[in-house]
């Protein structure tokens, strides 16, 4: 998941707001998207909620089956078939497979009331409707509609009914608005109040209960903003096809398809040898992912937790199956290769983490990096030790590279080097294998509560990629080093 969008400050608030606030009056909330119509006026879709799903991209709004009934209850077969045939786009990204119906039970029923514009009901509110009622309508197809306004359009409404919401609200949306010119412009062509607007135009869905990618100008979820709304550069978009993001988003919202789904990216411009962002993860998954082991039959597994911008991998002391996990995606003795991983340590807490070096975990340590309840870590690798600072209570990047070739390891915190010394020497001596097999997180003490994420395995280029030799700072400069 993306660094820079979570705090455990907003996670927290998140969980509160999860089981405290239970809002169980169907309510509508209007937003709108206007787009160049057929006949140039504005179309308008609006989006609807029901029960307590109604954020953007709510967790609560996604759907847990992957088969979703969907009824007709009035149309032409030809504006039926057109429907069915681009709603359809969005079951090659989304683990969900539309089921055209003729009776009950149904998920989402389809009416084309040319009296009432476009609009659906979000995600799984679409449960809360009566089964007599419509939970999407199509406003203004006809036998006559364009092919683009029907792909279009109804992407655009099948989008809300798999939980998504409109991108001009995304958290991270910052346009420009000309508010007064807003005001006026639906005022005019909405009929809105200026607290209309405010909700459906100017409010955006907060950070904290949102599930979400980056703000995406062409998601099939963004409406068209005219030029004139917009104070300084704009470039109104009129989006009818989905866009990468949207691929990539739904995927991630229904994970299944795991042949299809890419893999997690890594951050770094390198080829990636192995990505772990836990996104496809479930626990029970994490059991039998074979690049995710515990150290022994004895050992915890690791929890994973799910939050609003995603999941991440809890390690807390436990007093019965503690535990202790290694993450190993693959062996390295030769070549280059560039690890990194994100770990958060909670306020007055503790972690540790040690380098394996045999596929028999416990044989052969390197590494050993303490992070201490004082904000201080230290490093032990051939009986020496290192001392270096940390920050406590919020994310940082952990490095290694790892230089096989050059019988070197370098590890950085927050992109600051800590210390660094040959592959081959291990916990205890300098006579170790030139090897790299995975690293051990595990929690030493009762203090121990530690959170992980995306982790990266990615091959560099050969040569010394700028690194200065190892002769050049042996153990690190400016640290206090101390024999054992
Ligand atoms: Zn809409």
């Amino acid at each position: 998941m993306k660094l820079v969008q979570r705090s455990f400050v907003l996670m927290l608030s998140f969980l509160c707001l999860l089981s405290c606030s239970k809002e169980e009056e169907a309510f509508v909330l209007g937003s709108e998207h206007t787009q160049i119509a057929d006949q140039g006026l504005p179309h308008i879709c609006t989006e609807l909620h029901a029960g307590s799903a109604r954020a953007f991209g709510s967790k609560n709004a996604f759907w847990t089956k992957s088969t979703l009934r969907v009824r007709f209850l009035d149309g032409s077969a030809y504006v039926r078939g057109k429907v069915r045939q681009f709603a359809t786009e969005w079951s090659r990204y989304a683990n969900i497979d539309f089921q055209f119906v003729d009776q009950e039970p149904s998920d989402i029923r389809i009416s084309f009331d040319q009296s009432s514009g476009s609009w659906s009901y979000v995600g799984r509110s679409n449960a809360y409707i009566a089964s007599n009622r419509a939970t999407m309508n199509f406003g203004w197809f006809t036998n006559r509609t364009s092919d683009r306004e029907f792909r279009r359009t109804t992407l655009h409404e099948f989008g809300h009914a798999l939980g998504l919401s409109h991108e001009h609200q995304h958290p991270e949306a910052e346009i420009n608005w000309n508010r007064e010119a807003v005001y006026d412009y639906y005022g005019r062509t909405q009929d809105w109040t200026r607290s209309e607007v405010d909700v459906n135009i100017f409010r955006r869905y907060s950070l904290s209960n949102s599930n979400y990618s980056d703000y995406d100008l062409h998601s099939i979820m963004h409406y068209y903003i005219p030029r004139t709304l917009v104070q300084g550069a704009w470039n109104p978009t009129s989006n009818s096809v989905l866009s990468a993001a949207d691929k990539a988003f739904i995927e991630r919202m229904y994970p299944g398809n795991e042949d299809d789904v890419p893999d997690c990216h890594c951050n770094d411009s390198l080829p990636a040898l192995a990505c772990e962002d836990f996104e496809l993860q479930t626990q029970e998954r994490l059991e039998t992912t074979a690049h995710w082991s515990k150290w022994s039959q004895e050992a915890g597994q690791a929890e994973l937790q799910t939050y609003s911008w995603g999941k991440v991998l809890k390690m807390q002391y436990k007093d019965y199956l503690n535990p202790d996990v290694v993450y190993h995606p693959q062996n390295i003795d030769s070549g280059s290769v560039h690890m990194a991983w994100q770990m958060y340590v909670g306020e007055g807490s503790t972690a540790y983490f040690n380098m394996q070096k045999n596929q028999e975990f416990g044989k052969e340590f390197g590494a050993q990096v303490y992070f201490n309840q004082d904000r201080e870590g230290r490093l032990e690798i051939n009986n020496r030790e290192i001392a270096f600072a940390y920050t406590q209570g919020q994310w940082m990047e952990i490095e290694l590279d790892i230089d096989a070739d050059r019988d070197q390891v370098n590890f950085s915190i927050q992109g600051t080097r800590i210390a660094s010394w040959p592959l081959t020497w291990s916990a205890r001596t300098p006579e170790g294998s030139l090897r790299f097999i995975g690293i051990n997180f595990y929690n030493v003490d009762r203090n121990s509560r530690f959170w992980l994420d995306d982790f990266c395995l990615s091959r560099k280029g050969s040569g010394n990629d700028g690194v200065p030799a190892l002769s050049d700072f042996l153990m690190d400069a400016g640290q206090s080093i101390k024999g054992l």
